[in-house]
């Protein structure tokens, strides 16, 4: 647990987040700024600031529950695919480790950024097609 890091906050719940699953070493919510509809981060409720600092049982784990949640959310989201992202260093923004599960869409590959932000659906509905079905 580290003070000042917004990600051990929504572990904490004193900041709320869009939780789509829970259990003892993992929290998996929806990205604030999604890149796609269903845009995950599935973070260690313990403070570990990147990959060099996530022991590897951990990060089997996460990614254990990555491959259930993908194929979960396939039947709710209807997505064709999937990218999985990690990032480290001056790319990564948020200093707790967190993997990236982006649903892609077959048919929005080819529409251009701006345009795909607009056909994004707000975020609070994407949770409740994945809560509710
Ligand atoms: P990065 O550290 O660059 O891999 O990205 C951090 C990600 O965390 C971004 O995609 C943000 O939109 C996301 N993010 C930041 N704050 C929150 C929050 N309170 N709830 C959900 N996602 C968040
Ligand atoms: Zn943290």
């Amino acid at each position: 647990m580290k003070e000042d890091c917004i990600f051990c906050k929504i572990v904490n719940g004193k900041i709320p987040s869009m939780k789509v699953y829970e259990d003892d070493v993992c929290l998996a919510y929806l990205d604030i700024n999604p890149d796609s509809d269903g845009h995950t981060l599935i973070i260690p409720k313990k403070h570990y600031t990147d990959i060099y600092e996530l022991p590897k049982e951990v990060l089997q784990h996460i990614f254990d529950v990555a491959k259930t949640l993908m194929n979960d959310l396939k039947g709710k989201l209807n997505c064709t695919g999937y990218t999985l992202m990690i990032n480290y260093g001056s790319s990564q923004e948020v200093k707790h480790f967190h993997l990236h599960i982006k649903p892609q869409y077959e048919d929005k590959k080819f529409v251009e950024f701006i345009k795909h932000k607009e056909l994004l659906k707000d975020t609070k509905e994407v949770h409740e097609i994945i809560k509710g079905a």
